[in-house]
């Protein structure tokens, strides 16, 4: 059985917000090296904003985005991130969560035409304090890429977006985006 790992809260349940959120998992059995299997979020940030998408951090995690952010920011010139000082659209912190089963999240927020304005991104420390720091950034830019647009792939997929840190990281290596993460944003954003 496939497991659900994406939530769409639909407007009705917050008001006027929409918002997709995403839950990167820990641990997940690796099935295959699949490539080439890009997939949409369904928002994307506009003409406007998609090269100067602000970000705020709140000091817990700051050197993990900076390379996170920069991991993105070298791979493709379609995007951007850039350092908002307190005042960034997308937020991005750390909690620290026992109960839950994923090591990151990350939630962003769009109007009626899935133009996205905002989010929030954190790290759960109670799994990422037992990585690597490499592995720490393989879930941050996971994240960063649920910002831009894409979504979550299973298990057996050598991509970034590789919805599993024990697959995405610990089998295959990935803290970056590859080619096909930025296939995936090139077709959103070119
Ligand atoms: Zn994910």
């Amino acid at each position: 059985m496939k497991k659900m790992i994406k939530v769409l809260l639909t407007s009705a349940m917050i008001g006027a917000v929409s918002l997709t959120t995403f839950f990167s998992f820990a641990n997940q059995p690796v099935v295959s090296a699949a490539q080439g299997g890009w997939s949409l979020a369904g928002h994307s940030w506009p003409a406007s904003t998609r090269t100067n998408i602000t970000y705020s951090r709140d000091g817990s995690a700051d050197a993990v985005w900076n390379n996170a952010v920069n991991n993105w920011n070298y791979k493709t010139n379609l995007i951007k991130f850039t350092n908002g000082g307190t005042s960034g659209k997308v937020s991005l912190s750390t909690v620290y969560n026992s109960s839950i089963d994923s090591d990151g999240r990350a939630t962003t927020y769009f109007d009626a035409s899935k133009n996205a304005y905002g989010g929030f991104s954190w790290l759960n420390t109670y799994h990422t304090s037992k990585y690597t720091a490499a592995k720490t950034e393989s879930v941050a830019t996971h994240e960063l890429g649920h910002i831009l647009g894409l979504a979550d792939l299973s298990s057996g997929y050598a991509s970034l977006m590789n919805g599993y840190t024990s697959a995405r990281y610990d089998t295959f290596g990935i803290y970056t985006p590859q080619k096909d993460d930025v296939d995936g944003i090139t077709f959103i954003y070119k």
